[in-house]
């Protein structure tokens, strides 16, 4: 793919890359009047600030920048591979990407970057940059402070988050929860990494600590054959069993109620257990946004554990459904890849103790 690459700034004793993938950060009306992504040579123009930060600053942009709707494999595949070839250059890497998905690309580059040393943050805006009113410029320039923060050669930061209206959170346990108000993100089950005000307030023991042996390994052999079964009331048959017995997927996001309930239907547990007995892997995943499921906390969920339904703790559906595709990608031995579900990767999930 050919990337387009920008100078913006040469001055400075830290260097970050800006991968630009697209977003409403850089969107413009287009001739329907529709948002769509323009490229970052004109979103230089709006934040001229950006040549006065004391770091030395290249943008990378996506050939065609993109809404992050049309995110899909090969998207993070590209983002991984950037940070792979211009790893030793930078000290680090913000992304700007649509708020759309951002959490589950977050989560996705956090099993990705195996060893990772250096901040990744991917940050984005609810308003154009050319609007008036838009939070596009403060999470950009703040985004890029945290990326180059460090104290005795150690970055500050050192695994991949996002940074959005005043908050740093932990990519693997973000979430996109409002549309509508510039607080979109939080991470409900992972304290604040950090909190940007006049000063920005960094809370230490919530961060991953910096590994003087890591090195970086970018794994990249996703498989994309899982899918999420979201239960509700009144849920049919039909409707479960088309998703559990379609043969092409081989691991199942089960969101459920509360700490990890379903019915408990004979058709219900029946299509699971089949499922289950075909190889496939099926997580047990809330729908609420606080909280983790406990398996047999309940009667509703005791049978998951008798069938041989995987519990995923205080994991999100973004962090959950992306750890699906990095491991049935990554693991072919069965016992590997179900300890691997149970058990945190990238901090995505509380310590499970065996
Ligand atoms: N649809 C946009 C996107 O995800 C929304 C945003 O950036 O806020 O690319």
């Amino acid at each position: 793919m050919k990337y387009k690459i920008v100078n913006i700034n040469d001055t400075g004793d830290r260097s970050v890359l800006i991968i630009y993938t697209g977003g409403t950060f850089g969107m413009v009306q287009d001739t329907s009047g529709a948002l769509a992504p323009f490229n970052f040579g004109k979103v230089v123009d709006r934040v001229p600030e950006l040549r006065q930060l004391d770091i030395k600053l290249t943008v990378i942009s996506f050939p065609k920048p993109i809404d992050s709707s049309n995110i899909g494999i090969q998207d993070w595949k590209d983002m991984a591979y950037i940070i792979e070839e211009n790893y030793t250059q930078y000290d680090a890497f913000v992304i700007l990407h649509g708020t759309d998905t951002m959490a589950y690309s977050a989560s996705m580059l956090s099993y990705m970057l195996q060893g990772l040393n250096k901040p990744v943050i991917f940050t984005g805006a609810q308003m154009p940059i050319g609007s008036i009113r838009s939070d596009a410029r403060e999470n950009l320039i703040t985004a890029l402070e945290i990326a180059s923060s460090h104290q005795n050669g150690v970055p500050t930061v050192s695994e991949v988050c996002v940074y959005f209206n005043f908050l740093l959170l932990r990519g693997s346990r973000s979430q996109k929860l409002r549309s509508s108000t510039f607080a979109a993100f939080e991470s409900e089950n992972y304290p604040l990494l950090a909190e940007a005000g006049i000063e920005i307030e960094f809370n230490y023991p919530a961060l991953k600590s910096f590994d003087p042996s890591g090195k970086l390994k970018v794994i990249n052999d996703l498989n994309p054959n899982v899918t999420i079964l979201k239960i509700f009331p009144g849920i049919t048959e039909h409707t479960v069993k088309s998703i559990l017995s379609n043969p092409e997927i081989q691991g199942v996001v089960l969101e459920s109620y509360g700490s990890g309930n379903t019915m408990k239907f004979d058709w219900f547990i029946q299509y699971l257990s089949e499922a289950i007995n075909e190889g496939k892997i099926i997580l047990n995943v809330s729908q609420c946004i606080g909280g983790e499921v406990e398996q047999g906390r309940y009667e509703t969920s005791k049978k998951l554990n008798d069938i041989g339904v995987l519990s995923g703790g205080d994991i999100t559906t973004e962090a959950a459904i992306t750890k699906m595709m990095f491991l049935l990608g990554t693991e072919n031995d069965k016992g590997k890849l179900k300890h691997g579900l149970t058990h945190t990767l990238a901090g995505e999930m509380d310590l499970v103790q065996d």
